[in-house]
């Protein structure tokens, strides 16, 4: 069955225009003031709401093994929370351990995605160490599995870092393979160490998660891994920027013409360091790394954001409940599994403190929550856009509503919301999956297991 939405200000990247969409066998059929109803069609009133491209959130950890549990969300309950938030493709990180295959790894995604997803999705494959198998493994990762965009990790030493020599080769076998890499940039070395003095000197609360990652820590690694970068000629993207030293090595970059970009997330934009103090260990629901920072960083990323010195919204959605997940952590802060939610609530939040705050316009939170992940990774044109020929997975949003948003009503699977109180403004009514609806005024009403995994081209 097609369907013509009419009368909706649609927003992309570079413009806002009052016009109809008419979509036709998944895709998007025609776009114009002077697209009319054809007989059989459905008809939806886009009057007084926006209509912007399905959210691509290329930053989501689904039923992670991590820090001995596994994240709560799996492609299931997290895909259905990116729906009933405007998000309607994701990215996963297939990550192997220290010795393992990249592709039985992928084997591994294949499965626990399979029949799970309500929306599209792919994955980012981590490389976590360097030997022979995994230089022969990375150019099957692009040509036969069409992933393009590899991850590594400078952080958490011993378990998924690599070292300068190994960053090295992996961004010269990414860079002719046709992918390239996606840093978590904090010094690994400094981390442990500083982690480990404090829990020795019996300062194992939560605030000491935040004092064993200093920003300078996050800064050195950026700037490091952008100069590897640039001796390789490699693109690098750095996911979750949280403080000014890392933003002051990305600006440097990209004013320099490199091909570096930087993602930050709602949290490190909206939350700060004085929640670790919290008691009654209800600090170690905000435990994620990196942590989050003071208020100063949150100005930093806001401007970098309006500026284009960062270029991506993602979430690092990885949550952990706290009545039982995080309590593992309770007698020290090194075993409190890192991560919580925001697939439901990335555009929301940025709609609410972005664009009806004016530090951004509605479409530069289009560019960031959808057109920029979509364009970097490969997903474009069939994400990120409305244009003929796109995937119709689109959102009609409207800039009117209010919610609060809490534990209770959310559709994340954890047990808590390190946003609960928080009022937003504006909001989706309608979501479509490519051409199915999906959410309709707050309700679920999509499929799941219709998500498909989408091969992306090499570069
Ligand atoms: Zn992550």
């Amino acid at each position: 069955m097609a369907i013509l939405i009419q009368n909706a200000e649609v927003v992309s990247a570079t413009e806002t225009k009052r016009t109809n969409v008419r979509v036709e066998h998944e895709k998007i059929a025609a776009v114009g003031e002077d697209v009319v109803a054809e007989s059989g069609d459905e008809i939806v009133d886009g009057s007084d709401q926006l209509l912007i491209p399905g959210g691509v959130d290329p930053h989501v950890h689904m039923a992670l093994p991590f820090m001995g549990t596994v994240s709560i969300d799996d492609f299931e309950s997290g895909t259905i929370a990116g729906i009933m938030g405007g998000t309607t493709s994701l990215i996963d990180f297939a990550i192997p351990a220290k010795g393992e295959s990249l592709l039985e790894t992928l084997d591994v995604w294949y499965e626990k995605s399979a029949g799970k997803a309500a929306h599209d999705y792919t994955f980012h494959m981590a490389v976590v160490d360097w030997d022979e198998r995994i230089a022969e493994e990375i150019p099957k990762v692009v040509s036969d599995h069409g992933i393009t965009s590899f991850k590594i990790f400078m952080a958490y030493k011993g378990v998924f870092d690599v070292n300068d020599e190994q960053i090295f080769h992996i961004l010269e076998a990414t860079k002719a393979a046709g992918g390239f890499v996606n840093v978590h940039a904090v010094n690994g070395d400094i981390q442990l160490m500083l982690a480990d003095r404090f829990a020795e000197q019996g300062n194992t609360d939560t605030r000491y998660h935040a004092l064993a990652q200093p920003p300078r820590a996050e800064g050195e690694a950026t700037g490091r891994v952008i100069d590897l970068g640039a001796i390789v000629e490699q693109q690098v993207y750095i996911v979750h920027v949280t403080c000014e030293p890392a933003v002051e090595r990305i600006a440097a970059a990209r004013a320099r013409g490199e091909p570096v970009w930087g993602e930050t997330c709602p949290q490190y934009l909206l939350l700060d360091d004085s929640l670790y103090d919290l008691p009654d260990f209800e600090g170690a629901k905000y435990v994620l790394s990196p942590p989050l920072r003071k208020k100063k960083d949150q100005d930093v990323l806001w401007r970098a954001l309006a500026d284009n010195e960062i270029s991506v919204m993602g979430t690092d959605h990885c949550a952990f409940t706290f009545s039982e997940q995080k309590q593992m952590g309770r007698d020290d802060f090194r075993l409190i599994p890192n991560g919580f939610m925001g697939l439901q609530e990335r555009l929301p939040l940025l709609y609410t403190h972005g664009v009806t705050k004016g530090r951004i316009s509605a479409n530069r939170w289009v560019e960031l929550c959808s057109t920029n992940p979509a364009k970097i990774f490969g997903l474009y044109p069939r994400k990120g856009t409305i244009e003929v020929g796109s995937d119709a997975d689109l959102v009609l949003w409207d800039p009117a509503a209010t919610d609060t948003i809490s534990a209770e009503t959310h559709f994340s699977r954890c047990d808590y919301n390190v946003y609960e109180g928080f009022e937003t403004m504006g909001g989706p009514t309608k979501v479509w999956v490519r051409g199915e609806l999906a959410a309709s005024e707050g309700e679920f009403v999509g499929t799941v297991g219709r998500g498909e995994f989408v091969k992306r081209p090499p570069r």
